[in-house]
């Protein structure tokens, strides 16, 4: 059974307090109102451990924004996958663009972090998406066709049930620009064609495929109503409770 999620990235904001509060008031609305959807949150690593300890109904999962290649040693000011886990945090996000365009890390780099994410026993949501130029050229399909073929389809079949698919078309992020609903289901059931080659009918149709993008309450009803379209990975709105509740209940 196919599961629907809502993500939140918070990115780089909120200090520890204002993080932990905020966790707080979310775990205050979702374990009095859950959920229809899985909701996860997505936040800095100083924010981990504590939210961990706030979180504890279940209602909302954790996850961090990026993590190391490596597992431990002389790598100064990373965070591995295992020191994630151990916070208690359960997912963590590989290859946003913002990781891809401002610290050129390429799909040869984010296989290596997904593949230690997943023997670490964290969830992987793995994100993929072209640039403007791409769709205009119309090479889009190719372009996160690569990304998803270096990325992740070279996982086992038992790892790959773990991945969540986040398509972020990068000219819709933190653009106030949002790919139409009609956009994101036609990539989608690209993608999930592409899946479908790779692993089998059962794996793509269980696969969670979720839109990033400018993604707020006016819109994320109609694309969430697309029907290869599970969920979304929302970064500015996941900051502002009202916001971040309403996409949740849209779903
Ligand atoms: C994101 O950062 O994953 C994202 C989708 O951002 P925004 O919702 O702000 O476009």
């Amino acid at each position: 059974m196919r599961k629907k999620i809502v993500a939140g990235n918070w990115k780089m904001n909120m200090g520890l307090q204002e993080g932990l509060d905020f966790a707080g008031t979310l775990e205050e609305y979702f374990s009095s109102k859950p959920a229809a959807c899985g909701v996860v949150i997505c936040t800095p690593f100083i924010h981990l451990a504590g939210a961990a300890a706030v979180l504890k109904s279940g209602q909302v999962a954790l996850g961090a924004q990026n993590c190391a290649s490596e597992q431990s040693g002389a790598f100064t000011g990373e965070v591995s996958p295992g020191m994630i886990k151990s916070t208690g945090a359960t997912c963590v996000i590989i290859g946003h663009s913002e990781r891809r365009t401002y610290y050129h890390e390429d799909d040869q780099l984010l296989n290596k972090k997904t593949r230690l994410a997943l023997e670490s026993e964290l969830d992987v949501i793995f994100c993929c998406g072209e640039v403007k130029e791409e769709r205009e050229s119309g090479i889009h399909f190719d372009v996160v066709k690569t990304q998803l073929e270096k990325g992740v389809f070279n996982l086992g079949s038992d790892d790959f049930k773990k991945i969540v698919i986040a398509y972020e078309p990068v000219w819709a992020i933190g653009t106030g620009l949002t790919a139409t609903p009609e956009q994101a289901q036609e990539m989608h059931h690209f993608i999930r064609g592409l899946v479908e080659n790779k692993y089998g009918t059962e794996i793509a149709e269980n696969l969670t495929i979720l839109y990033g993008g400018s993604c707020k309450p006016s819109n994320a009803k109609e694309i969430f109503s697309k029907p290869d379209v599970d969920g979304g990975l929302i970064g500015g709105a996941s900051l502002k409770k009202e916001d971040f509740c309403a996409i949740v209940e849209a779903i």
